[in-house]
């Protein structure tokens, strides 16, 4: 079933982007025809007892590849869940782990609820039913598959899901690893909430710090005072959002589902969000005017655009309308085929989902590491480091006769673990960059946009891993 705004449906979209960039490369038909298959499709149907009642939940677990095991990718709460919709997820966190390379196969949950309409009660029965049907499939575990946040869930849904898993598993050591994304108090990693936009932010700080592709593009090189429009304030979206600001862009827009906000010379971020939490939408925001209707703000004059709410935003109703000289891609295919090609044919570039919103499984990696070495990071090291660091402002100082200044002193500090997780999270995104920016001046005609260089180099990489099974010549 194709969506109603393109003629192809979300996974035949995917497809085709794989296609695009699979041309490109010298593998054989049988290796491509396996990288992009879905390997398994598990589609249930529980009851729940709603009141007196009993409602029939679809849902839906999706495991893409199993080049590399666990299984990664987040569980979606949304009324609009359906197979095709998980099954092009799943496959986008293959290339999506690939391109940041974190050892994991792609894999994607969706649930077919509309969790503002269901009581916490109902939410945490249809999350531990759920978790028992992976369970009982042997669709989870450390080892296995491990689940994550998305769109309609967070760290309470995640904690749900290991209490039940390891309920199932008792005396597994490792079951805090069956699931990332979880409270602090559950085995999860400082920053891994907020990390899908803060590695969204510090992938488009370091493109655009390259002043020759900025000049291509008719910008000038940094983040700094560049207008920003954002669609979606929920995860992704909100800390996209705050980060950019933080670099000193100017968030111009927000765009909700009920409405945007608008305010030329800036909308302050946290307000906004603080104004939604209090009133339930972002509407009425002080300092900022509504806007009409919801996706005028997709529109609007601005540099850089960030869909970050859900697929198939920008179509080819809105696309020849777009402003903006940048679409970052928080969300997952926000961009249909046909908008993808007028937006391409406009000289606007696309930074593709598959790595600008990578920063999610990149800390959900690290908080998975965490849960399995059984230790936070920087228990072993802080202390160390700190006597290390202050033996050689000692030694600089008796050696130079010259205090260090208070502000210099700040070196003396041991990484925390927020530290050491955004640390892994910049390098990982500035250096997951390089290699698409690589494959697209390397063969421009092949690989004439950021999406056919990133898919190409997905690719790549999941061949290596097969080839190096023996299973493909
Ligand atoms: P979320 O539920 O926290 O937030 C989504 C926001 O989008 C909500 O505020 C919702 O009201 C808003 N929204 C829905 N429809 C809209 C519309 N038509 N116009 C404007 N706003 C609309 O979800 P999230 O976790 O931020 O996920 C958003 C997107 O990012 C999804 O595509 C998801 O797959 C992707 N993503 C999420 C993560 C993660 O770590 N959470 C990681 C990678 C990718």
């Amino acid at each position: 079933m194709a969506t109603q705004r393109s003629k192809y449906t979300f996974f035949e979209n995917v497809e085709l982007n794989f296609d695009r960039a699979a041309s490109t490369l010298p593998l054989s038909k049988g290796l491509l025809d396996q990288i992009k298959a879905c390997n398994s499709v598990y589609q249930m149907r529980f009851p729940i007892r709603v009141g007196n009642d009993i409602e029939v939940i679809e849902a839906y677990r999706v495991q893409h590849s199993h080049h590399r095991v666990p299984c990664k990718g987040g569980i979606r709460f949304s009324s609009y869940v359906n197979q095709d919709e998980v099954m092009a997820l799943a496959a986008l966190m293959t290339y999506k782990c690939a391109i940041v390379d974190v050892p994991f196969g792609g894999a994607k949950g969706g649930v077919k609820i509309s969790p503002s309409k269901c009581s916490t009660d109902l939410l945490e029965r249809i999350t531990r039913r759920y978790t028992t049907e992976l369970i009982k499939k042997n669709f989870i575990g450390p080892a296995i598959d491990v689940p994550a946040p998305d769109y309609g869930t967070g760290e309470r849904e995640m904690a749900w899901i290991l209490d039940t898993y390891a309920t199932f598993n008792a005396g597994e050591i490792d079951a805090y690893g069956c699931v990332t994304g979880k409270p602090i108090s559950s085995g999860g990693v400082n920053g891994r909430t907020e990390a899908t936009g803060r590695g969204l932010c510090y992938g488009l700080k370091e493109i655009c710090s390259i002043a020759e592709d900025m000049n291509a593009i008719g910008l000038t090189p940094g983040l700094a005072g560049k207008r920003v429009i954002v669609q979606g304030l929920g995860n992704v979206g909100y800390h996209a959002a705050k980060f950019l600001q933080e670099e000193g862009a100017i968030i111009i827009a927000i765009a909700e589902y009920n409405g945007s906000i608008y305010n030329k010379d800036g909308i302050d971020v946290e307000a906004a969000y603080q104004h939604r939490k209090a009133t339930g939408e972002i509407l009425n925001c002080p300092g900022a005017e509504n806007l009409d209707a919801r996706n005028d703000a997709l529109t609007l004059d601005c540099d850089i655009l960030v869909p970050a709410a859900l697929e198939s935003q920008i179509h080819e109703g809105n696309a020849p309308h777009i402003k903006a000289k940048i679409v970052a891609e928080g969300a997952n295919g926000p961009v249909t085929a046909e908008a993808e090609d007028i937006l391409n044919e406009r000289g606007i570039m696309i930074v593709p989902d598959i790595y600008l919103n990578a920063g999610g499984v990149t800390v959900s990696y690290f908080e998975w590491l965490k849960n399995l070495s059984h230790v936070n990071f920087g228990r072993m090291d802080k202390r160390f480091n700190q006597g290390a660091f202050s033996n050689i402002i000692r030694t600089i100082e008796s050696m130079t006769g010259r205090n260090v200044q208070a502000e210099q002193r700040a070196l003396l500090k041991g990484a925390d673990e927020i530290d050491i997780v955004n640390s892994g999270l910049e390098e990982t995104m500035i250096s997951s960059y390089y290699p698409l920016r690589e494959a697209l001046k390397q063969n421009p005609k092949d690989v004439p946009n950021l999406r056919t260089a990133a898919f190409r180099v997905a690719i790549e990489r999941v061949a290596v891993a097969y080839q190096s099974m023996g299973i493909f010549p």
